[in-house]
């Protein structure tokens, strides 16, 4: 809708010095990377799909790829978690600041020759904790910014739009929000959300549990899990597929955007 509204204000077309960049963690959902080439073909917009690439030179570790040779098997995120032989956790959030955030800065850097830009954030205004942390104090060369929530949009103006399109992202939504988003079973989702995704198809686990098993070299301490306040992923997809889960208490909580981009 953010992307939408840019094109809107500009007679349907991308000013030049605009950029629309969509970093590929090989986690995403198969509907989401349909979405992301739907919304670029029916509105006519150009998207550069981009990853982590694994590289000796911080400076040379992205890569630009498309639709066709976008990862699937969170090849990227693996070649991440392998560099730097830690797993990312809540607290320490290298797939952010290194998936998706570095990879953009260096494209921007490098092939768009920016200095210093801007960064539009398609946050709501029902999201103000996450609008308020964009204008903490950063030493980075972009200022990012929530033109929706200024504007006064909400999760409901939201799912309201999409109703009106003749597309839209087809993964299960609740009240304009859904749980399929972002990587698949990201760390920073709910616990009874992951559990529930695990559950609708148990396969969505492995990766992360190899990911839990192989993390770090000795396997010992807090760094070889996602979450240390939680089962891990191995645990809970032995629950999911034991027909046991209803045993195990998570917190009640409501569905929430994945915070990734906080
Ligand atoms: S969606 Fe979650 S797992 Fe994926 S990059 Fe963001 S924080 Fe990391």
């Amino acid at each position: 809708m953010l992307l939408w509204s840019v094109l809107n204000a500009h007679g349907g077309v991308l000013p030049e010095d605009v950029h629309v960049l969509y970093a590929n963690t090989g986690k995403e959902m198969p509907e989401t990377l349909d979405f992301i080439r739907e919304c670029s073909e029916r509105w006519g917009v150009p998207i550069t799909w981009l990853e982590y690439a694994d590289h000796d030179d911080p400076q040379q570790r992205w890569r630009m790829v498309d639709f066709d040779s976008a990862s699937r098997e969170g090849e990227p995120f693996a070649a991440l978690i392998a560099r730097k032989r830690l797993l990312p956790n809540p607290v320490k959030r290298i797939c952010t600041s290194e998936l998706k955030i570095r990879v953009m800065k260096l494209y921007a850097q490098q092939v768009l020759g920016f200095e210093h830009w801007d960064v539009l954030i398609g946050y709501r205004s029902d999201e103000p904790r996450r609008v308020a942390k964009l204008a903490a104090p950063h030493k980075e060369p972009f200022d990012r910014s929530a033109p929706l929530a200024s504007a006064g949009v909400s999760a409901a103006d939201v799912g309201a739009f999409w109703q009106r399109q003749p597309f839209d992202l087809r993964l299960p939504n609740m009240n304009g929000k859904t749980m399929h988003g972002n990587c698949d079973l990201c760390f920073l989702k709910g616990g009874k959300q992951v559990f529930s995704l695990i559950r609708e198809k148990p396969s969505r686990a492995l990766w992360w549990i190899d990911q839990e098993r192989k993390g770090v070299p000795d396997g010992k301490g807090d760094g070889h899990l996602f979450r240390k306040d939680r089962m891990n992923y191995e645990t809970m997809h032995a629950l999911a597929t034991g027909g046991h889960g209803e045993l195990f208490a998570f917190d009640d909580e409501e569905i929430e955007d994945c915070a990734c981009t906080d």
